[in-house]
């Protein structure tokens, strides 16, 4: 592949994102409810730990870690644990608003969290993870909890991950049914079925549903289309191959490492076999490397970034070449790239519907633990495609009436329209965000404010 000259990277922070999508939501909602605005600009609550861990060698390090609950309002805290080297306040603070909005929008019974710890997973030891995640639960003590906070997988954290969490939680509470304190646990252990592929299945029951509605130019189905992914983790791997069950052409793969290309479609099957055997997709017989970069500007019909946020930014968006971009990954467009993607007509199918199918099943997981109980994985993904059709008929709707009221605006402005038009286009991420806002101000409103 051609090395490609790269303008320079947008500077963001994770909150200041944030807060303009809210903004970009509230101005399309009654002004009643925008006096909740200040509210929700910030989380409801933060917890930042620091914690010694005896290393395998016997030495001692120390490691910071946070939880952030955002809103409490539809219930409690959910949202994923993530250890990587990149997790700062900023931005588990940015992700526990997500994850409100998210439950939000789907109807789901929790508010907003997430948490993370610093730590570099690829260099520490299974058994220096395990210390790192019981020490960690155990500084947060009963801020995490069934009916107060509920923990989940994220980045590079897995169901392994989550037995500690459930073991250490159980451990300090014995004498409870506590399986309901985390899902994406081992089926074994309380998990659900389904939960592992919940996230990439929802993606894929999203992006079937809104193509079929005839708004992407020359793409009606999944089948035929040459799809991009960046990404090969939980989300990635299994979005590939439900993506190529569903017809299309997996042309790129990519881990942090770097990136795989075969114009005629990656053998799946070879590139996990050669991952799990090289730690990389790189180097996969029969693909050409391409740097991460360089993947995100493929041209295909479907993007799939399922790695790490602000991957497309204002310095790349010009050069995607994608009809549709699926946000697997939390957060992975910056509102400036949002505007240059809508200006050339790509569609941005938006984080807290595209990868809303793996709190989905999480909620299932936690119903069935609260009630000792086990499902059939047809009966889940059943109910997880029923919802993500409704939810993705509930956006396109939206996302309809938002344009009846901006052409409104326009025409009531006259000739004054483009000065005083809003930087922001009133995209399907706006149209999820408001239903999402929307839903928790009612509640707000319904429940008052305490005292
Ligand atoms: P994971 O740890 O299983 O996989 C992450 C993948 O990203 C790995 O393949 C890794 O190699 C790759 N990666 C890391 N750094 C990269 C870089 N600089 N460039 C390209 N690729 C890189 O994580 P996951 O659970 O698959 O989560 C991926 C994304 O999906 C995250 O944004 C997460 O917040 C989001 N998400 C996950 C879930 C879930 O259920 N796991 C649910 C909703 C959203």
């Amino acid at each position: 592949m051609e090395d490609h000259e790269l303008a320079p990277k947008e500077v963001i922070g994770a909150c200041d994102i944030a807060n303009i999508n809210l903004q970009r939501a509230l101005a399309y909602i009654d002004s009643d409810q925008n006096g909740l605005a200040k509210v929700l600009q910030e989380p409801k609550r933060v917890i930042s730990v620091t914690f010694p861990i005896e290393m395998d060698d016997g030495s001692v390090d120390v490691f910071h870690g946070y939880r952030v609950v955002h809103s409490r309002t539809l219930g409690p805290g959910k949202g994923g644990i993530r250890f990587h080297p990149a997790v700062d306040l900023d931005e588990v603070s940015a992700l526990a608003s997500l994850m409100t909005w998210k439950c939000a929008l789907i109807g789901l019974p929790f508010g907003g969290a997430k948490g993370g710890v610093i730590c570099n997973p690829k260099v520490l030891s299974q058994g220096e993870l395990r210390r790192i995640t019981r020490r960690f639960i155990s500084e947060l003590g009963d801020n995490i909890g069934p009916y107060i906070d509920i923990p989940s997988p994220d980045l590079y954290t897995d169901e392994q991950t989550m037995s500690w969490v459930y073991d250490t939680y159980d451990v300090m509470h014995h004498g409870n049914n506590n399986r309901a304190v985390v899902t994406g646990k081992p089926v074994l252990l309380g998990g659900s079925e389904g939960r592992r592929e919940a996230t990439a299945r929802g993606c894929r029951d999203v992006t079937e549903h809104f193509i079929s509605k005839g708004l992407v130019p020359d793409l009606s189905e999944i089948k035929g289309a040459r799809v991009a992914i960046q990404g090969f983790g939980n989300v990635g791997a299994v979005a590939a191959k439900l993506f190529c069950e569903s017809g299309a052409t997996i042309i790129a793969l990519s881990d942090s490492q770097g990136g795989i290309v075969n114009e005629e479609g990656i053998d799946l099957a070879a590139a996990s076999d050669y991952k799990n055997i090289h730690g990389t997709l790189v180097g996969l017989p029969e693909t050409l490397s391409v740097t991460n970069d360089a993947l995100l500007e493929l041209d295909c019909e479907i993007l799939i970034p399922a790695a790490l946020s602000k991957q497309i930014c204002a310095h790349n968006a010009e050069n995607i070449k994608a009809r549709l971009i699926v946000e697997a990954a939390n957060g992975p467009i910056t509102p400036a790239a949002d505007r240059i993607l809508a200006e050339r007509n790509i569609w941005v199918l938006p984080d807290i519907l595209a990868n809303a199918g793996g709190v989905t099943v999480s909620y299932y997981e936690w119903l069935q633990n609260l009630d000792n109980n086990q499902w059939e994985l047809d009966d889940i993904n059943a109910r997880l495609h029923k919802l993500m059709r409704k939810s993705t008929d509930a956006v396109v709707d939206r996302w309809q009436s938002l344009q009846r009221l901006t052409e409104e605006r326009d025409t009531e402005l006259g000739d004054d329209g483009a000065d005083n038009a809003s930087p922001y286009p009133a995209d399907l991420r706006t149209a999820a965000l408001t239903i999402g806002v929307e839903r928790l101000a009612q509640v707000t409103a319904q429940r008052g404010i305490w005292p």
